[in-house]
């Protein structure tokens, strides 16, 4: 079995010299506990806050032992009621080859509904976080103009597309590079723009003249600020992420119009998909209906080898990701 540890915290932007490949021994289960060869892990950007040495909604990771996040593969092994050899899981101890857990921390997933991959991207905790975010935490209604963020990812590609589909007027998405905003128009966004081509306020006048009322934030800072301009009387904001400044080491110097909050008495609310499980099985059923149906389409970025999983974990903090960064071990 080959994991990686957490080897030193990141101060700023991480490096590889973070990360250790360590050999252990393939695991036996104990009783009640299963072991499982995971087939893809998931990095994601909330790792990032993990890898710091303070308290927040879920704990640091420890230096010197295996990282750990979503993942799914097969049961190799079982000492439990209720899951067998050659079923297939999803769980939380990523970032390894081999997985010794609690049966009841693991969830069985159809692998012939989906392929497996897509209960870590687009049927799993990243498409909820864009279900939830949009229409229980902003509430989005027909007839709306919306604005998102990180639009070529894993949760932004999904907002643009859900937010058309539920009857949003007019979707604008911002990314990375050309071949990005590409994609986007693709996918059905009405306007996209790259946030490297000019102010991000200039860019969401021109692409939303008519003001938002709703703003998907993924990036924070210079995005965030160009949504509060932005934004009509009453608009609401799901501030989901701030990836923009998460190896900063010093504050942010943008949203620098705050203020305006008051005036367009505007909502911004913070979430954590944690928090929406109610919907998983709606959001389950509708995309799952989506897909079927070919009216949602999902990007996914492979990595191949958890030798190269922090590799990936870079790439992502990097924008080399289209739709959802994931590692095939
Ligand atoms: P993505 O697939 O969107 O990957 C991250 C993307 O962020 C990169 O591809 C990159 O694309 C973009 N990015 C990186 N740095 C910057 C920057 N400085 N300015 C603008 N864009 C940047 O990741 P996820 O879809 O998994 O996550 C998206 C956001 O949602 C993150 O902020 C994450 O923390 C948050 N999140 C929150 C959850 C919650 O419960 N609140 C749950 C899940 C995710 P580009 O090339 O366009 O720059």
């Amino acid at each position: 079995n080959r994991e990686i540890h957490l080897a030193a915290r990141p101060q700023g932007w991480p490096t590889a010299d973070n990360f250790r490949l360590v050999e252990t021994e393939v695991p036996t289960p104990g009783p009640g506990q299963i072991v499982v060869r995971n087939r893809y892990v998931s990095v994601d950007p909330y790792m990032r806050g993990r890898m710091n040495d303070v308290r927040s909604y879920v704990p640091p990771f420890a230096l010197d032992a295996p990282l750990d996040g979503g993942a799914v593969g097969e049961v190799v092994a079982s000492e439990a009621e209720g899951l067998q050899p050659g079923d297939t899981v999803l769980h939380g101890l990523g970032w390894r080859e081999y997985a010794l857990l609690d049966a009841r921390a693991a969830r069985k997933v159809d692998p012939d509904l989906a392929p497996v991959s897509a209960y870590l991207s687009v049927l799993g905790m990243t498409g909820l976080t864009a279900y939830a975010g949009l229409l229980d935490v902003a509430g989005m209604k027909a007839g709306e103009t919306v604005f998102v963020s990180a639009a070529a990812g894993a949760v932004g590609s999904l907002v643009g597309q859900i937010a058309k589909l539920r009857g949003a007027a007019h979707v604008v998405g911002s990314a990375g590079s050309a071949a990005k905003v590409e994609r986007l128009r693709a996918l059905g966004f009405d306007a996209a723009f790259d946030y490297h081509d000019g102010p991000v306020r200039d860019s969401l006048k021109a692409a939303a003249p008519d003001g938002v009322d709703v703003y998907f934030d993924n990036v924070g800072g210079d995005h965030l600020e160009a949504a509060i301009s932005a934004m009509k009387v009453h608009g609401r904001a799901a501030i989901c992420g701030m990836i923009a400044q998460y190896n900063d080491t010093e504050p942010p110097a943008a949203p620098r119009n705050l203020a305006l909050v008051i005036g367009k008495r505007l909502t911004l609310r913070g979430f954590l998909v944690g928090d929406h499980g109610h919907l998983r099985d709606e959001f389950v059923r509708e995309m799952a209906g989506w897909l079927r149906d070919g009216r949602v389409s999902y990007d996914e970025t492979v990595v191949d080898g958890i030798e190269n999983a922090p590799e990936a974990f870079l790439g992502l903090l990097r924008g080399e990701n289209l739709g959802k960064m994931l590692v095939r071990v």
